[in-house]
């Protein structure tokens, strides 16, 4: 039922962890592993979990897609400006 819910929000707008975990009121490391879950389960449906990866601010730097919290600091330049990875479920 959560998984459904979180399924259509993410079809009907990009989020971040933080905002889905503000949203539904839960710890950010259970929306973390949920979102794993659901880009596992996904896998043969007809959508797909898009991940747009987090990104230095300063440097540019773009982290790895499979890292979906955001990293505390750039292993580049050490700045702590982060974007957020933002997570988007969209058809194949
Ligand atoms: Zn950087």
């Amino acid at each position: 039922m959560y998984r459904k819910k979180l399924l259509d929000l993410l079809l009907q707008q990009p989020m971040s962890i933080r905002d889905i975990a503000e949203l539904m009121e839960m710890p950010m490391r259970d929306v973390a592993s949920d979102i794993e879950h659901l880009s596992k389960s996904l896998k043969r449906t007809e959508f797909i979990l898009m991940i747009e990866p987090a990104q230095c601010q300063k440097c540019k730097f773009t982290f790895r897609k499979n890292k979906i919290r955001k990293p505390g600091k750039c292993p580049r330049c050490h700045a702590t400006w982060i974007r957020e990875p933002v997570l988007h479920v969209t058809h194949r």
